[in-house]
């Protein structure tokens, strides 16, 4: 065990993202393991639109952590085919899309492209707001010994015990884990498991303004021939491209002054390209998008999950 650690730790949250940290909130009994800012809302720039759905969770969290005075806001969806701007999407072109981001083989999830929505209604705060303010509870908590910043280097499930990077050696008797499922499963030398879930790596562009997306506050690009997958403005005035290696490689060596990267960041796990029934491990609890490997999963849904666990 890690000098300075108390041999009463024996109940931990795996992962340190925006999910592993409302499970910590919650769950004040549990030492959270996981390097902070590798999650998704602590990359260098923001990886596109991300809100805060509106639900009763998600509501009374905010209001707990003195975020959000309940305030709601409806974003305008667009989707680009055609060379122009539309606010609806035909089911051809959804499953087109699904399978452009996804590939062939697998079945299209209806929580894909907003569902094909005109609109959605969402929390004026955003993820990357909630992400800092937890973040902020958590400066505390590591003073506390409540978070250990490192990964998880392997979990033994015979003998229930987990081993940090740094080769640590905790006993355990619960987990709670927010880490993508394919990545758990490698940890607990399942490699058939692991190997269930199929993803495709996505890449974000921060470039120069390249669309005047109107309205919209974002746009999805549908067609298969675009390389564009989504398309948000951000605070700054440059835009952020969803696309992948193809995508990227063609943007980064176009000919076309009017495209400049600004930056980029890949994602191997972000878009899961199946759905798949995870059956949990003894004392084992998957939390989240990525732990469930379940798209439609999203805070609101986290915090309810998480508030059964205290049950
Ligand atoms: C383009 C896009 C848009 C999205 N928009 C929304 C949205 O609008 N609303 C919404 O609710 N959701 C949205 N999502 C889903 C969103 O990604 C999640 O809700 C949220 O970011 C997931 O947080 P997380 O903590 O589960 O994952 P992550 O932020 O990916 O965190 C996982 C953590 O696990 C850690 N980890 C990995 N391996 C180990 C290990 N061995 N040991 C310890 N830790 C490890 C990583 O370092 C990371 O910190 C979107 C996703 C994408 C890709």
């Amino acid at each position: 065990m890690l000098r300075g650690y108390s041999c009463r730790m024996n109940k931990f949250i795996l992962g340190s993202g925006i999910n592993g940290l409302i499970a910590g909130y919650y769950l004040p009994g549990y030492t959270i393991i996981g390097k902070i800012n590798h999650s998704q809302e602590s990359a260098e720039f923001p990886l596109g639109p991300r809100f805060l759905h509106f639900n009763k969770h998600t509501a009374q969290l905010l209001c707990d952590l003195g975020l959000d005075d309940c305030n709601l806001k409806t974003l305008k969806i667009g989707y680009f085919y055609n060379g122009s701007l539309h606010d609806e999407v035909s089911e051809k072109l959804a499953i087109e899309y699904f399978k452009k981001t996804r590939g062939d083989h697998t079945t299209k999830f209806d929580s894909a492209m907003s569902g094909g929505k005109k609109s959605i209604t969402v929390f004026k705060t955003t993820m990357q707001q909630l992400y800092d303010k937890l973040l902020k509870r958590v400066s505390n908590i590591v003073i506390s010994n409540r978070l250990i910043d490192e990964n998880v280097y392997a979990i033994n499930e015979i003998s229930k015990v987990l081993i940090t990077e740094s080769r640590a050696r905790f006993s355990y008797k619960k987990l709670v884990s927010t880490i993508p499922a394919n990545v758990f499963f490698r940890l607990i030398r399942s490699p058939i498991m692991a190997a269930q879930f199929e993803t495709k790596e996505k890449v974000f562009v921060r470039s120069r303004k390249i669309l005047d997306l109107e309205d919209y506050d974002y746009v999805y690009f549908p067609e298969a021939n675009e390389i564009i997958h989504r398309l948000g403005n951000t605070d700054t005035g440059s835009q952020i491209i969803e696309t992948d290696d193809f995508g990227y490689r063609a943007l980064a060596y176009s000919q076309d002054k009017d495209i400049v990267i600004y930056g980029s960041i890949r994602l191997p796990n972000a878009q899961m390209t199946n759905k798949v029934d995870v059956i949990e491990p003894n004392d084992v609890k998957f939390i989240g998008r990525y732990a469930c490997w379940n798209h439609s999963k999203k805070i609101g849904e986290v915090i309810s999950d998480v508030k059964d666990l205290c049950n």
